[in-house]
């Protein structure tokens, strides 16, 4: 019986997760191991009873007397804080689901790594903050690393069977998010509320928020080069509102592979989940006819700066990519907070960026997971003084 484990099991990938599982057999077909959360607990211990989970984990020290209740008469394991998540990560499994939000979700995939299965990585922080050191961890164990995102799960089967030297490019879609339409001046008033309504998707908060500034995709520009090795100039964006095209792969003789699928995130989990085989998965399947049209548009660099702030972390890579999300994950906690304008987001992020660089601090490369999260938190510090000083008007 394969093992298996999901981190972030109580978000929306998580829950999809959970669905495909569910449905091919919960506990009678899959040995689960270890299920965690944050603070949606009820949810937690209700996984983690469906599952028959071996340990549950919150991330949230004070939620653990919650979670000891809620599994209460049963023999899951309860524990809780960052370091039994990354504890969990350490207990063997088949196959691992990385879908915590965040660079919180790099040390337990790290950790998952060393047992060499299979890592199905929806957390995409982990290869912007530490793509190099993540794929030699999974070459040093033998594991397998299978991207979620759906971009990059399109990416990975339109490459199946070719010559990635025959690649002349990539190019992956965005939707373009909620405020495609808008003008620079509507976009100086957007909330957190408008910001959060996806017109294709539905996701996590954090996500969908950097789906609507383009933040995301810019994460998944790092992601396509550090995951795929494709150089900066080889990797596109076109904006498709449908949301039906995922990735297209241009070829040397002039050809393109298209993958095409529904808006749900089942396909490139249930992708991950019965990879080197295809399963069943019970998405909506395309009416093509009924579509009768896709449509695309070039994305605009100067309604969404974030695309160009990605182009710069491509090329300069190092510590750069995790100076990058951690700056990101500030300005998306103050924008959130009502702290910070929409727009002013990319503005945070580029002076944190340029303020690193003048102390020649991102170009060194990201050899341990110590560079890294030491990088992450001197970035968390000067993203939040650049705020500061924007909040001082100086
Ligand atoms: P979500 O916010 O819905 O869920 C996040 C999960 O992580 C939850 O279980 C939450 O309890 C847990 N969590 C949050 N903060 C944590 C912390 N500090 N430590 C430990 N656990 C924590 O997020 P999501 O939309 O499911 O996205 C998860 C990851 O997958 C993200 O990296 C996202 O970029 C990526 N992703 C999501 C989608 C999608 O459709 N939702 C698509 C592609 C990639
Ligand atoms: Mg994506």
């Amino acid at each position: 019986m394969r093992s298996i484990s999901i981190f972030g099991a109580t978000g929306s990938i998580g829950e999809s997760t959970f669905d495909l599982i569910m449905r091919g057999g919960g506990p009678d077909a899959y040995r689960t191991v270890a299920v965690t959360g944050a603070r949606n607990i009820k949810r937690l211990a209700e996984m983690a009873r469906a599952l028959r989970a071996e340990i549950a984990v919150t991330a949230q020290e004070e939620c653990l007397p919650a979670l000891r209740d809620a599994l209460a008469g049963t023999n899951i394991l309860c524990a809780a804080g960052q370091t039994a998540i990354a504890e969990a990560a350490d207990r063997p499994a088949d196959w691992v689901m990385s879908a915590i939000v965040g660079a919180a979700g790099l040390v337990p995939g790290m950790r998952a790594l060393r047992h060499g299965g299979t890592l199905a990585l929806a957390n995409k922080e982990s290869l912007v903050t530490a793509g190099p050191l993540l794929l030699a961890t999974a070459a040093k164990y033998g594991a397998t690393l299978l991207p979620v995102d759906s971009e990059h799960s399109a990416v990975f089967q339109a490459l199946v069977g070719e010559d990635k030297a025959c690649v002349e490019r990539v190019i992956i879609t965005a939707s373009g998010g909620p405020f495609r339409n808008f003008s620079l001046a509507q976009m100086q008033a957007i909330t957190p509320a408008q910001a959060v309504v996806h017109p294709n998707w539905s996701m996590g908060q954090r996500i969908s928020i950097d789906s609507a500034s383009m933040f995301n995709k810019a994460l998944e520009l790092i992601e396509t080069r550090e995951f795929f090795g494709f150089a900066p100039d080889q990797i596109e964006v076109i904006t498709h509102p449908q949301s039906i095209i995922h990735a297209l792969i241009g070829f040397c003789d002039g050809g393109i592979m298209a993958h095409l699928g529904p808006a749900d995130m089942r396909h490139a989990i249930g992708f991950a989940l019965h990879w080197p085989r295809r399963g069943h998965v019970p998405v909506e399947r395309l009416n093509l006819a009924q579509l009768a049209t896709l449509r695309f548009e070039a994305p605009d660099p100067e309604r969404f700066p974030a695309l160009r702030l990605a182009r710069a972390v491509m090329e300069t890579r190092g510590l750069s990519g995790a100076a990058f999300n951690a700056a990101k994950e500030i300005a998306l906690d103050h924008f959130i907070a009502g702290n910070l304008p929409f727009l002013a987001m990319a503005e945070v992020v580029e002076d944190t960026l340029a303020r690193l660089l003048q102390q020649n601090s991102l170009q060194i490369p990201a050899t341990t997971l110590e560079d890294v999260l030491r990088m992450d938190h001197l970035a968390r510090k000067t993203a939040a003084d650049v705020v500061v000083s924007r909040q001082q008007g100086s």
